[in-house]
């Protein structure tokens, strides 16, 4: 508590959300968790139930390349049992989770922060200057979001060892229904066509997707960063989609369409719906969870590919 105190003194602002967020608020039973953004925070979700308590920082909807913490972000994650995020350059747009992790005292050798991809076969993005560095989208594979959840599970039963047996247990029984629909993905995009089988969107997000779906992929801009959407990457996919006989292009949710609108109208192709890349669909609302997100892209690939 004191070391708290000590760092809220740093900056009004802080200062000021510290006074908006009473002690009472946390439900101190239970395991705190903060995840980096929504995709994660519903993995622990299925593995942690109702021992924990998860935040996510890139809120519904938003970019988690880039992202500007708020007060509330610094104080659950200095309070924080347990920190999940994906790395593979996933979290560095001007280094925020990094410097999220300092100013939360979280930085340290011991400090309880996970790395959810470990242990997956990491793709190297392919643009020119950007060979060296990893694409972070792995969990559009399902089984990479399998691992996901053992890495997830394993870093609950080492924070709260009590309950061992219940993260165990949903753990397996999630991993299960993964399993599943990892099967029936493959099934239903071997239907299409192969001379249609192109997935065209605004961010590259789905290469480790494409790799396990057989499906080729393309894109305006191979990963969200400041100088996305530029003519000439508009261009190359307008020449690119005039080579083929691909018949829809899709948009993300959490990525802002015009790019892709200006490479439908110059090649008339149109676009035929919205994926789910880097962010879950509000909440009752369609993709709201990881299964759901992963059943709606595939959904709506079949429809436009068609
Ligand atoms: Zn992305």
């Amino acid at each position: 508590m004191f070391k708290r105190i000590a760092k809220l003194v740093l900056t009004g602002a802080l200062l000021a959300a510290a006074a908006g967020c009473s002690a009472g608020e946390k439900d101190s039973e239970k395991v705190q968790v903060v995840a980096t953004y929504s995709i994660i925070y519903d993995l622990v979700k299925n593995v942690g139930g109702d021992k924990v308590e998860v935040h996510s920082l890139a809120p519904i909807g938003s970019n988690p390349h880039e992202y500007d913490p708020l007060p509330e972000d610094v104080l659950k994650t200095t309070d924080a049992d347990a920190i999940f995020y994906n790395g593979l350059n996933l979290e560095e747009g001007n280094s925020w989770f990094n410097k999220l992790l300092k100013t939360a005292d979280k930085d340290g050798k011991d400090a309880p922060v996970y790395r959810v991809s470990e242990g997956v076969e990491a793709i190297h993005l392919e643009s020119k200057g950007l060979e060296k560095q990893y694409d972070p989208h792995a969990w559009l594979n399902i089984e990479n979001g399998i691992k996901y959840v053992e890495n997830i599970r394993d870093a609950l039963m080492k924070e709260d060892p009590e309950n061992k047996d219940y993260y165990k247990k949903n753990a397996e029984k999630y991993m299960g229904e993964l399993k599943t629909l990892h099967d029936k993905t493959i099934a239903e995009l071997n239907n299409i066509p192969k001379e249609k089988r192109v997935l065209i969107t605004s961010e590259g997000a789905f290469k480790y997707f494409g790799e396990a779906y057989n499906i080729d992929t393309a894109y305006v801009w191979e990963i969200n960063s400041e100088n996305q959407g530029s003519p000439q990457q508009v261009k190359n996919l307008v020449d690119y989609i005039k080579k083929t006989n691909v018949p829809g292009l899709f948009v993300e949710t959490s990525v802002d369409p015009r790019s892709m609108e200006t490479v439908s109208k110059e090649t008339g192709v149109p676009i035929k719906g919205k994926v789910f890349t880097d962010s879950l669909g509000k909440p009752g609302k369609d993709g709201d969870t990881y299964k759901k997100m992963m059943e709606w892209n595939t959904e709506t690939i079949i429809e436009g590919l068609k």
